[in-house]
């Protein structure tokens, strides 16, 4: 195993001439794209900013981090806030903010918010209006990103996003974490002149969409060779690693299972995604019924469905088992906005696989 992963070690700052010596050149153009570089020269990078949605996988992200040593200092983590900071709770988990900030915390490197004005809820009631401005937190405080209304026309939405693949119909990645990410990066000056490594969670497990990703390459946000000389770069570092690596990660450091997975979740992402399966919506109509209950009612309102089957999530969970919730400490977790669990559990507790872990549910995309 570990002769594969040093065959396949790609070290940027070395470049083509490594992996041509090793007689295997992987997947690569001239800006530096590799299909498979699970190790990388990491200490190459003046700042490391890790996408931390408090799910697994970017947990995951991070802990791999603290295994290779990386000086935290210069790591910090960015969470978009799905729902914005404005008074909706449509989408995401109520305490899913305040986790994060515990996670940072726990781990002593900073955490910056950002999100779009209005949230999910905002963008999804759109009729004949521009987006809202985007809004991220950094050293200096925090700042906001008009939109530039010259460049396009007002639109309307007045419907959720779409499960595809596009992004344009599943428009809550780009419009509430992608777009909100790139502007984060290319408005702050202290990137510029500067290595910066851009780190998400995904796993090649996950989907087949994603096993096509590459783990290294250029982050669309590089302006190395232009004025700013702002080089980024995007890894991916636990693309190549199964759910089991993940979980074993998360035992070795004493991370407690986000509260999603106690619950039956298999990922942790928003609450109520337009990927969950039926049967997390029968557990959310059970458990959470005010949160089914909004959701079908946009859904009627727009007269679209979440569902291509043009059921609403009410009837598409009506005759399903919910799961049985018997984490009771995660339940009542689950309804309240401040995280009052532990994060990292105490040296005397044992860790315990949460009822979510290696379930194959559907919940979740990004
Ligand atoms: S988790 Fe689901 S609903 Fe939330 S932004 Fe991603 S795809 Fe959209």
């Amino acid at each position: 195993m570990s002769h594969t992963f040093d065959d396949r070690v790609v070290v940027p700052g070395l470049g083509k001439q490594i992996a041509l010596d090793m007689g295997c050149l992987p997947v690569e153009d001239e800006m530096g794209t590799y299909f498979d570089a699970p190790e990388i020269d990491i200490d190459a990078y003046d700042r490391i900013v890790i996408g931390m949605s408090g799910g697994k996988d970017s947990l995951a992200s991070l802990l791999r981090l603290v295994d290779m040593g990386v000086d935290l200092s210069k790591v910090e983590l960015w969470h978009h806030d799905v729902d914005g900071r404005e008074g909706s709770s449509l989408m995401d988990w109520k305490f899913m903010a305040d986790y994060n900030r515990q996670i940072a915390e726990a781990f002593v490197v900073p955490i910056y918010f950002s999100w779009l004005e209005g949230g999910f809820e905002g963008e999804m009631l759109k009729e004949n209006a521009y987006s809202k401005p985007h809004k991220f937190e950094g050293p200096e405080g925090l700042v906001t990103l008009e939109r530039d209304t010259t460049r396009s026309a007002p639109n309307t939405r007045l419907k959720f996003p779409q499960v595809s693949a596009s992004l344009q119909t599943r428009w809550c990645s780009s419009a509430l974490k992608i777009d909100v990410a790139r502007r984060q990066l290319n408005n702050q000056a202290r990137f510029n002149g500067k290595k910066c490594l851009f780190i998400t969670g995904e796993r090649r497990q996950e989907s087949s969409n994603r096993a096509k990703y590459n783990q290294f390459e250029p982050h669309s946000c590089d302006r190395r060779a232009g004025r700013l000389a702002r080089h980024v770069d995007a890894w991916r570092p636990v693309l190549h690693w199964d759910e089991e690596q993940v979980w074993d990660a998360l035992k070795r450091h004493g991370i407690i299972a986000p509260v999603p997975y106690r619950l039956g979740w298999g990922r942790s992402s928003c609450m109520t995604c337009i990927y969950n399966s039926p049967r997390i919506w029968a557990t959310i109509s059970h458990y959470f019924p005010e949160r089914a209950r909004i959701i079908a009612g946009y859904e009627d309102q727009f007269g679209v469905t979440i569902s291509r089957d043009r059921i609403n999530v009410l009837d598409v969970s009506r005759h399903v088992e919910p799961f049985e919730i018997d984490d009771l400490e995660a339940l009542e977790q689950a309804l309240k906005s401040e995280y009052t669990l532990p994060v990292v559990q105490s040296p005397r507790q044992p860790w315990q696989l949460p009822a979510g872990a290696f379930g194959n549910e559907g919940c979740g995309s990004d």
